[in-house]
């Protein structure tokens, strides 16, 4: 059985004195409750009708519904089923109806009594999800209707359901009948509600219980919302910027303030660091600031806490943890800055520790407890950050490697045209000569002289480039065997500077000074490489320093344990942006076809790898072009190794 008709409007048509008015869900709920608790607390035995849409509606209050029939005999109860509602004398009589009839968009309740009678008549305003509306929540659902404890609407509305009542379930028509006879008709004429207290009472209840809902809902909307806000700040500065430090630096300031705690920091760590520098922090004023400090983790029960669960770590009072007994030191630190309240929240990239959010409150007499959605926010937050610092490592990871691209493309270019130019032209210059000898017996012999000279010039440049490949590749490659030993600086130089006298013009070289003091330390180092280094710094000074220019080689002491060389010209100079390059294989500022000095581009570069294989460092100066430039490099002192000898030996002796 099927009536698609509307009852609601079937009163309006017998009542047409009525107008009917929105509701809320809410404030049907509430009236519903209301009526039905004035039923329960009365003596009355009122013929109840309850219509619920549907039977899942019917199901949360069906309990309620065995109540009142136990106080009345006359309950009916109509819903729509959906699993096992149906047609049913019980405890009280049920009555299904088709999930089309026109009762499934109604919400009805009619209590007819001897005291007083109400109803509530309503149909389901039906809204449609627009564009720009709410989307569809059972608290915004609206019904339009009546409701009144006006007897003659009462019992108007009781005689329409009954008489439905009759066409859904025939069986009933003769107690339905007698119902409208006994109970309906004679409360037509009825006085009004006698006692309204319990209902008033009730109705209050409900509605301070909604209100309260709603408050809850309010302050988890706005809790929401304030962390949908920080996320989307995070996101957004994340997305503005690949600088890690200023997206740390935004996101500590806007979670301490949000949460309105007396310190927020935010600091990179590995599980295993003693201490972690605070990076980022946000403190009230008046409170102890921490940035720039370092703070303990090796001896922090909260840090190695939060680590091995891999979870936040929440702490109320923090000066009273237990632990706190055995690590003295931290303990005192936490009360120096005033720790009382802390929460901690370790930030996790495939297992790995990146770093830790930290929260304090530092009121003594009133511990924080943080809610579930604050620590959800930071943990949030964390989220975010742990983002950011991923993002920035792989940028700065990525610059790194272009980097290496970069020098290795310089690398590529400058060997291709090394090649093409160092090898191929003194090749040239041997072929021709070597040719010209050969086919021009009558050449004349100072003629053959020159060519045989220029060919053995040229030869030797070819051997001197090859040797200084497989000089590089050597020291590259680890295959080179190191015998340091206590050397005179001064006798180094002196092997250095007599090679290359000889290799040299006489008046061709500038002016060479050395200031080496006499009572200088001995160097540690293996002395065949150390003059190595000389040579190549020297012959350098002497290439790019036309006479009447001089050179300058000093050795002082640093400290006790370093020995400072440096070789000063007052040639070509470098300029400042090229004073690292120069160290790198094949750089030669002109381009290796341009150049009138010769050379091979790898003497700075094997000079590097030889002064690190000592334990030294090597650097270039230069006050800019045409200025001189001035190479200085380091060697332990042999004093500080022999030190060092003798201390082990009598750590050994003691031991
Ligand atoms: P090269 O065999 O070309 O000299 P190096 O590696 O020794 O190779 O030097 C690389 C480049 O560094 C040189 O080509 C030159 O541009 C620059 N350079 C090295 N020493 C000096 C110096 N004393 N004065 C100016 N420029 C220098």
């Amino acid at each position: 059985m099927m009536i698609p008709t509307s009852v609601l409007q079937e009163l309006l048509e017998a009542q047409p004195q009525l107008r009917s008015q929105m509701y809320f869900k809410s404030s049907l709920t509430a009236l519903s409750h209301a009526m039905e608790d004035q039923v329960l607390a009365g003596t009355d035995r009122p013929l109840v009708i309850a219509c619920f849409q549907r039977e899942r509606f019917y199901r949360q209050e069906a309990h309620r519904y065995l109540r009142i029939a136990d106080i009345t005999p006359h309950v009916y109860v109509l819903a729509a089923p959906e699993t096992d509602f149906k047609n049913a004398s019980g405890v009280h009589e049920t009555i299904a109806f088709s999930p089309e009839d026109g009762l499934s968009q109604e919400w009805h309740l009619v209590v007819i009594g001897q005291e007083y009678a109400v109803c509530l008549i309503c149909r389901e305003h039906l809204q449609i999800a627009g564009k720009g509306q709410l989307p569809h929540m059972d608290q915004s659902r609206r019904f339009e209707g009546i409701w009144t404890f006006d007897r003659q609407v009462s019992c108007t509305a009781a005689e329409l359901l009954l008489y439905r009542i009759s066409q859904y379930r025939p069986e009933l028509q003769d107690r339905n009948q007698h119902l409208l006879e006994t109970v309906v008709r004679p409360a037509f004429s009825g006085s009004p509600l006698v006692h309204p207290s319990p209902f008033a009472d009730r109705l209050v209840t409900y509605l301070q219980a909604s209100q309260y809902r709603q408050l809850k809902a309010y302050r988890q909307i706005a809790a929401q919302e304030l962390k949908e806000r920080l996320i989307n700040s995070m996101t957004s500065a994340i997305r503005r910027s690949l600088n890690a430090d200023q997206v740390l630096s935004v996101a500590v300031q806007e979670l301490g303030q949000a949460l309105e705690c007396d310190r927020c920091m935010l600091y990179q760590c590995q599980a295993a660091d003693k201490t972690a520098v605070i990076q980022y922090e946000f403190v009230q004023p008046g409170q102890h600031s921490l940035k720039g400090q370092a703070w303990p983790l090796e001896r922090n029960p909260w840090f190695i806490q939060a680590v091995k669960q891999e979870e936040w770590v929440y702490i109320e009072a923090a000066t009273a943890d237990p632990r706190l007994k055995r690590l003295k030191a931290f303990g005192n630190r936490v009360a120096e800055i005033g720790l009382h309240s802390l929460l901690m929240v370790p930030m996790f990239y495939q297992g790995r520790l990146l770093g830790i959010v930290e929260l304090h409150h530092t009121d003594p007499l009133e511990p924080y407890r943080w809610s579930d959605s604050d620590i959800a926010l930071v943990e949030a937050i964390a989220t975010q950050v742990g983002i950011a610092l991923i993002q920035a490592q792989a940028y700065a990871e990525l610059e790194d490697l272009n980097q290496q691209l970069e020098a290795l493309e310089r690398t590529r270019s400058n060997l291709i045209a090394i090649t093409g130019h160092e090898l191929r032209t003194p090749l040239s210059t041997i072929q021709v000569c070597l040719e010209s000898l050969a086919n021009e017996p009558d050449m004349p012999p100072e003629v053959q002289q020159v060519m045989l000279s220029t060919a053995l010039t040229d030869s030797e440049r070819l051997r001197k480039l090859v040797q200084d490949f497989l000089t590089l590749s050597r020291l590259e490659s680890g295959r080179v065997e190191w015998h340091t030993e206590a050397l005179s600086l001064q006798e180094c130089v002196d092997l250095a500077l007599s090679s290359i006298k000889t290799r040299s013009q006489p008046g061709a070289l500038p002016e060479i000074a050395v200031e080496i003091p006499e009572d200088l330390s001995l160097v540690q180092a293996d002395g065949e490489w150390l003059v190595e280094v000389l040579s190549k710094l020297l012959d350098n000074a002497c290439k790019f320093t036309t006479p009447p220019g001089e050179i300058r080689i000093r050795g002082r002491e640093t400290d006790a344990q370093t020995i400072e060389v440096t070789l000063a010209d007052t040639g070509r100079g470098i300029e400042p942006d090229r004073l690292e390059i120069v160290f790198e294989r094949f750089y030669q500022e002109e381009g290796a076809l341009r150049r009138t000095t010769g050379g091979t581009g790898l003497g700075l570069a094997i000079c590097r790898q030889i002064v690190h294989h000592l334990g030294g460092k090597i650097w270039a100066e230069s006050p800019g072009k045409d200025r001189g430039s001035t190479f200085h490099f380091t060697l332990p002192s042999a004093i500080a190794q022999v030190r060092a000898m003798r201390q082990r030996n009598r750590r050994q002796e003691v031991s």
